[in-house]
């Protein structure tokens, strides 16, 4: 199993252990095992920080597989690739060069909670994640299957991490931090009609069952289950796509990354997704097939945001569901008909594709298939995403109970930054709520824990309205060279020519100061007459109308205003939501001047008469912390409960 990766041809292609090739060393700074979506970031992450790393996986030509749909992003998740790519991550710039159909979601709603996505090529994404992570310098990539963490006791209960020891007859290979991200592959069992085999993916072989055994009994770690499901890959040739209503992308493709402008695909060759929709012909052989389908009588929790086709008949019987039809690829014959995740028998599953009008003489490529697998309960981990008990264990990706690529990649990169830090004896680091998703999602596994597998919204961010795709390189970028340093000069360097160009732009636009009739009059032939009311002065608070854009500023005022127009989309977003999260920020402050802030012990939490969830209620009733800075401190406190608490008390005062 030893070998070394080598790129040639912009294919990727795995030598065994060539002689001399690229050593392969005893020790390491930090070793990586798996290389999905949280493995690859984090081990791309650990070597931007100067750690020597080591990636070890099973397969090399799996490594940036893209196990479900081939998508990125979304709602909640696009600010996850936003926010890992100001951090110099993959994932994002992976999707610019992969993508094959970009839309951003949620148009309709204000861009704070846009969610950019991209259909992928599979292939395309794959080779960029390979081709990055074989130029990453400090960074060296093996195929190999990790089957025991070598730990030591340091004192009853705590352990201190010291290594790997492969597959096979390899000697064992040491490190100051390992990272886990084995993904759906920890004692792994796939699932089809009633059969079930272990193994982590389609074609893939579980995790050994010697990692789990050092996790749940040498470690002593609470491990838990969960399960998910994929739906079968169809022949695209064998679809009427005449019955299908067309969904075409959009027609400028916006970038992930902050570093593009523009994305690999040109508009005008991006492919079309469908959408089609279930009949009562579904739902009939959903009820025909529950006996034999195994899956779905187990009662282990699956994924509530994306469930199966048998969980959402079961739950919504006679509903009509949406299916969209998206591309596999851009010379691919398959289309994944997402919806439609189904582990019934595979002769069923063409019986229920069939009822689909545009589906019915649809040929299938692969079935859909289901997987259940171990998870470690994350609020054993410290922020840093480190496991509380054991010095230099750090988890990351769907081993912590998530779901999705994008919240693997914000993980992965985040403990890759924390396991670097931590073998080159620098503080670990933690993201706060305030500043980001990643902070959120981490916040809200390590505090919180897990049910069910947990995928990111928009509405699990309180400052959702500073946390914006559009700005994630002002909040991070500058942050991630300057204090965590995983950020390259060059992207800090544009970063930084961002963030004073915007700052010019806002003081210029603060300076242009006309009456509301002048400004009518300035602006009648660049706004075609749109403009109706004008009550305003000065042109940042302008800009805050729907019906003015910066555009229709620099037109008419070109001398002082065409030298920003590069920044023009932001600057509108900007001057939208600045005055709200000028507020926001002055609340954040307030939280942390009032950290001393005393609370009596007298206070009845469960009917104090301020909006607080009930969970949040019943921990303050719990735990009775006698400062503020102790309440913000609680798991599963959230800033905005903190301001109401801090407004209630400063007020009853
Ligand atoms: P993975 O991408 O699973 O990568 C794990 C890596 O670890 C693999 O490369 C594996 O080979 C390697 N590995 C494991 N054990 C070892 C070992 N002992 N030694 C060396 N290497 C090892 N997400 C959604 O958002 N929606 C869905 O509907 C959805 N459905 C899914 C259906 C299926 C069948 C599967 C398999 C996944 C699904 N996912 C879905 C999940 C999505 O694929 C994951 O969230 C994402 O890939 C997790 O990334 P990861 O890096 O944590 O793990």
């Amino acid at each position: 199993t030893w070998a070394c990766a080598s790129l040639r041809n912009g294919l990727s292609r795995v030598s065994r252990a060539p002689a001399g090739y690229r050593a392969i060393h005893r020790r390491y700074d930090v070793i990586v095992v798996g290389g999905g979506h949280a493995g690859t970031e984090a081990a791309a992450a650990a070597a931007r920080v100067g750690a020597e790393t080591l990636l070890v996986t099973q397969k090399i030509d799996t490594i940036g597989a893209l196990s479900c749909n081939p998508s990125l992003g979304g709602v909640g998740k696009g600010q996850l690739v936003r926010e890992v790519d100001a951090l110099d991550g993959l994932c994002g710039r992976a999707g610019d060069r992969a993508g094959i159909h970009f839309s951003v979601l949620n148009r309709s709603k204000g861009p704070a909670v846009w969610g950019p996505r991209a259909q992928l090529d599979r292939q395309r994404y794959r080779d960029f994640i390979q081709a990055e992570l074989l130029a990453t310098p400090r960074l060296e990539v093996m195929e190999g299957s990790v089957e025991e963490l070598l730990v030591e006791e340091e004192r009853p209960g705590r352990h201190r991490v010291t290594g790997i020891r492969l597959a096979g007859h390899a000697p064992p290979l040491e490190a100051s931090s390992v990272i886990l991200t084995t993904g759906t592959f920890l004692s792994g069992f796939l699932f089809l009609g009633q059969t079930s085999s272990p193994g982590g993916r389609i074609g893939d072989p579980p995790s050994s069952s010697g990692l789990s055994r050092t996790l749940k009994e040498t470690l002593g770690l609470q491990v838990g289950r969960l399960r998910t499901g994929t739906p079968p890959r169809i022949l695209k040739d064998s679809v009427d796509l005449t019955l299908a209503t067309l969904h075409p992308p959009d027609q400028h493709p916006t970038p992930f990354s902050f570093l593009n402008t523009h994305t690999h695909c040109k508009p005008e060759e991006q492919l079309p997704c469908y959408l089609v929709r279930t009949t009562p012909g579904v739902d009939r052989v959903v009820m025909e097939s529950l006996d034999d389908n195994s899956h779905i009588q187990e009662d282990t929790k699956g994924p509530r945001y994306c469930p199966s086709i048998e969980s959402r008949v079961l739950r919504f019987p006679g509903r009509s569901h949406q299916v969209w039809l998206e591309p596999e690829g851009m010379t691919s014959n398959l289309l994944y008909p997402q919806g439609l995740s189904m582990t019934m028998p595979p002769d069923m599953q063409l019986r229920l594709l069939r009822q689909i009008p545009a589906l019915h003489r649809v040929e299938i490529s692969t079935p859909g298939y289901g997987v259940q697998y171990d998870y470690v309960c994350p609020t054993q981990l410290c922020p840093s995403l480190q496991v509380k008990t054991t010095q230099g264990l750090f988890l990351a990706g769907q081993i912590n109970g998530t779901t999705g690529y994008e919240e693997a990649a914000a993980q992965g990169l985040w403990a890759g930054v924390n396991a670097a830090r931590s073998a080159l004896a620098a503080p670990l680091l933690a993201l706060s709520r305030t500043e980001s998703y990643i902070g959120v999602l981490i916040d809200d596994l390590v505090t919180r824990g897990v049910t069910e597998p947990y995928r990111m919204f928009t509405s699990r961010a309180e400052f959702r309205t500073l946390l914006r795709p559009d700005n994630a390189d002002l909040r991070l970028t500058l942050k991630g060279f300057e204090e965590v340093g995983c950020v390259s000069a060059q992207r800090y360097n544009e970063a930084v020519r961002v963030k004073e160009g915007l700052e010019e732009a806002f003081s210029t636009l603060g300076s242009l100061s006309r009456s509301p009739r002048d400004w009518r009059k300035t602006l009648e032939t660049s706004t075609k007459g749109v403009l109706r009311i004008v009550s305003f002065s000065r042109a940042t608070e302008l800009l805050q109308y729907n019906d003015i854009t910066y555009d229709d500023l620099a037109a008419a005022l070109p001398e002082s205003l065409a030298p920003f127009l590069e920044f023009s989309q932001r600057l509108k977003i900007e001057a939208v939501y600045r005055p709200h999260c000028e507020l926001q920020k002055k609340e954040i402050q307030r939280i942390e001047r009032e950290e001393g802030m005393y609370l009596s012990p007298d206070l009845d939490y469960l009917s104090l008469p301020v909006s607080l969830s009930n969970e949040v209620r019943e921990i303050l009733d719990r735990v009775r912390p006698t400062t503020l800075g102790a309440a913000t401190r609680l798991p599963g406190m959230t800033p905005a409960a903190i301001v109401h608490l801090l407004n209630f008390v400063t007020q009853k005062n």
